[in-house]
């Protein structure tokens, strides 16, 4: 007990200094049309670069910055440099004005009562416009403050900013609550798409929650495509949107500005469409 609250103190003095030193970078991994394979939106994930360690991920750090509260600052960071990013990209690409970047939102940053405030603010200074931003936020963080939540979204959501619920189907995955919510874009969890091939009762309800979702006119987003498999069975759904090292890790900024020219991807994938869908490949030219 008293090692792990010493490692916890030791941790949360190492990620101040590392705010103030600089060593937080922002990722970017390709969100993909599973119809065409063209590159839809992109999200951005932190990344500590540790001068001695190097780079340290999230799940090792993103815990202990939320009960700090040092998730305000890296998450304000990191949402800057994501549109400041993105913005720049679109300047070289016009192409990119109808994608997305989307940005994680802790459960803390959630609860500020100036949000909105803020995020509008940063969008005029980088020049972004709302609707390329997606803020993605998980069901519990919903769910922890539901009586604020809802208008919370209204409120970002009256500001054109798109929102994606994140890591659907691992926890409360209340179907109900999906009517409530002023949400764009529902991320079904990794762990859901994994158990596809392995558990059939999951096919019927990943079915039902495509259904469900496009019915209310939301984009769903498969996260964690791993195999050809999936995503095959995934295209039977019906579900327009995934990511997943089927295509891409999350990389950085220079791998990923190479990505819309030329996605790692695409070769594997005209292959792989002609064999099974001519017509569909004939659009793609
Ligand atoms: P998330 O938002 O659900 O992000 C997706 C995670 O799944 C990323 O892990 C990504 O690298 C991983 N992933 C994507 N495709 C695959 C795949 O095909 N297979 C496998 N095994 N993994 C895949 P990452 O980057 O380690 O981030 C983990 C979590 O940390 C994120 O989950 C998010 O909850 C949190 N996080 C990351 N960046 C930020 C941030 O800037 N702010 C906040 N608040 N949370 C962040
Ligand atoms: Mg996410
Ligand atoms: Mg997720």
């Amino acid at each position: 007990m008293h090692d792990q609250a010493l490692e916890k103190v030791q941790l949360e003095s190492n990620l101040r200094q590392a705010i103030d030193r600089q060593e937080f970078i922002v990722h970017y991994q390709p969100i993909v049309s599973l119809s065409t394979g063209e590159i839809r939106g992109m999200e951005a994930l932190v990344r500590w670069q540790h001068p001695e360690q190097g780079f340290i991920s999230p799940s090792q750090f993103i815990p202990a910055a939320e009960s700090s509260g040092l998730i305000v600052p890296l998450g304000a960071i990191v949402m800057r440099q994501a549109c400041e990013q993105f913005r720049q990209w679109q300047q070289q690409h016009p192409s990119l004005d109808q994608l997305k970047v989307s940005v994680n939102l802790s459960v803390r940053q959630f609860a500020q009562p100036d949000l909105v405030e803020r995020i509008q603010q940063m969008l005029a200074d980088t020049d972004l416009q709302p609707e390329n931003l997606q803020l993605e936020i998980t069901e519990s963080a919903i769910m922890e403050s539901s009586e604020s939540a809802a208008s919370i979204l209204e409120r970002l959501r009256s500001q054109n900013i798109q929102l994606a619920i994140d890591d659907f189907g691992t926890g409360y995955s209340s179907l109900s609550y999906l009517t409530q919510f002023p949400v764009d874009t529902l991320k079904i969890d990794r762990a859901f798409v994994n158990q596809l091939g392995q558990d059939p009762k999951h096919v019927g309800i990943f079915q039902a929650i495509v259904t469900l979702a496009n019915t209310l006119g939301m984009d769903i987003v498969a996260e964690g495509i791993e195999t050809d498999r999936q995503l095959q069975q995934l295209r039977t759904f019906g579900c327009q949107l995934g990511q997943g090292y089927l295509f891409s890790k999350p990389v950085d900024s220079t791998t990923m500005a190479k990505l819309f020219t030329q996605p790692v991807w695409s070769h594997h994938w005209l292959t792989d469409n002609i064999k099974n869908d001519k017509g569909r490949v004939a659009t793609l030219h």
